[in-house]
């Protein structure tokens, strides 16, 4: 293939993940393991729930002395003691006796059976059954949810709220999970200026910086924002030089026609190994990747909605599989769904408008926002989804498109 040539989406993506290896394993404290890979089985070292228990407050009781009891004629039995959550009884519950029993406290010996504090009637010690309930039941088995021995998160598992609940069970206060990517952040440009500077004619706010940090934070990489670096020679080879610290190096500008042969000399003369240059999509075409020390370089472009797209589709899914995601779990998910406005493609590239998902019954909608030039930083704004057309396609309201998925979809 002549890597000169513009490459389709698909193939880029390829490329990219071609040249990334998952970068193995680091132990954290519980919670850094949110939203990363498990690196380990675990498995419990006890039952849960430790032992049989009650699952309502009541009475602890033998079915058989209970069998018959109505509100018309209750059984009654003799309280022996009260046993609350946390404690253990102490007296095993014999023929015609019963315990008073909390809701998680463990059900006594001799007893087989909770009857709800709402089924019975008191009178001192003395406690009558108005309902005969099923043997065993409001009774919680031990081991029912985990058994000890048993792996109950395998080697490869994500980590979200559900699982660190488990985990904290387990009593797992550090645990080996995949490393995430840091991602060492540079924009380029004379134009630009840092956030809090004063902003002289002919100057613009590197946004970019942030606007990309924040998405490596979203998307599980750890951001390393350096300074601007200047459109020389000497200035971008020691911003390039600096960003090797991180695990991903990013740059946003100086890749579109013109100033491209400046950074690319650069990165030349720094012995990186070229990959691709331009892909076939809007925004995004002039994205450059290559291999700097081994490590992934990529040359996003300056416009800001262009380079968030284009880390969209390409440095998520390389952060993803760097962090050892499945296979099947590196591109943004994708689905069909109905436009609410007519889209035309003129174009010669598939096109990625930024648009508003929302569910009405049980139906995915898509709306895209009006202005969608990539300079439009408002065309991301609320943006939870991705309108992809091809080139030519013409949709009208309510035709299915195919969409990406960016944020949660609400409604
Ligand atoms: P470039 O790819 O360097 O030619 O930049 C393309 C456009 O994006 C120009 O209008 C730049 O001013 C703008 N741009 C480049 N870098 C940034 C940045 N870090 N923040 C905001 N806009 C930028
Ligand atoms: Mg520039």
């Amino acid at each position: 293939m002549n890597p000169e040539k513009m490459l389709t989406p698909e193939q880029a993506q390829q490329i990219v993940l071609n040249h990334i290896r998952p970068l193995g394993v680091e132990r954290v404290a519980l919670l850094d393991a949110l939203d990363r890979i498990l690196a380990t089985d675990v498995r419990a070292r006890r039952d849960n729930p430790p032992c049989d228990n009650s699952a309502m407050d009541g009475y602890a009781l033998r079915h058989q002395d209970i069998q018959t009891a109505s509100a018309a004629q209750p059984a009654v039995l003799e309280m022996i003691e009260e046993i609350p959550a946390g404690r253990v009884g102490e007296q095993a519950v014999g023929p015609g006796q019963t315990s008073r029993i909390m809701t998680g406290a463990p059900v006594p010996p001799g007893a087989d059976t909770v009857i709800p504090v709402e089924d019975t009637r008191a009178q001192g010690n003395r406690i009558e059954i108005l309902e005969a309930d099923e043997r065993e039941a409001n009774v919680r088995h031990r081991g029912e949810d985990i058994q000890a021995g048993s792996v109950v998160l395998p080697a490869g598992t994500f980590c979200g709220p559900g699982e660190l609940g488990i985990l904290a069970a387990l009593q797992c206060s550090f645990l080996p999970v995949q490393r995430r990517p840091t991602l060492a952040i540079l924009s380029t440009g004379d134009e630009l200026v840092e956030i809090d500077e004063a902003l002289e004619p002919g100057r613009i706010v590197n946004s970019n910086t942030y606007a990309l940090a924040a998405l490596a934070l979203a998307h599980g990489a750890v951001p390393i924002m350096l300074p601007i670096a200047r459109d020389s020679e000497a200035d971008t080879r020691q911003a390039v030089e600096n960003a090797l610290q991180a695990d991903f190096i990013l740059s946003s500008g100086g890749v579109s026609v013109g100033e491209y042969d400046y950074i690319r000399k650069v990165l030349d003369d720094m012995g990186s190994e070229f990959k691709f240059w331009r892909v076939a999509m809007k925004p995004g075409k002039p994205l450059f990747f290559c291999l700097l020390q081994g490590k992934p370089y990529f040359g996003l472009p300056g416009n800001p909605v262009s380079s968030m797209m284009s880390f969209l589709q390409f440095v998520r899914p390389a952060i993803r599989k760097a962090s050892a995601f499945p296979a099947a779990d590196l591109l943004l998910p994708t689905a069909r769904g109905a436009v609410e406005n007519p889209l035309y493609n003129e174009g010669n590239r598939r096109n990625y408008l930024r648009a508003r998902l929302r569910f009405a019954a049980g139906r995915l909608y898509a709306s895209t926002h009006a202005g969608q030039g990539s300079h439009m930083l408002t065309s991301m704004l609320g943006a939870n989804g991705i309108v992809v057309l091809e080139p030519e396609q013409k949709v009208e309201p309510g035709d299915e498109v195919n969409l990406q998925i960016i944020e949660r979809v609400f409604r």
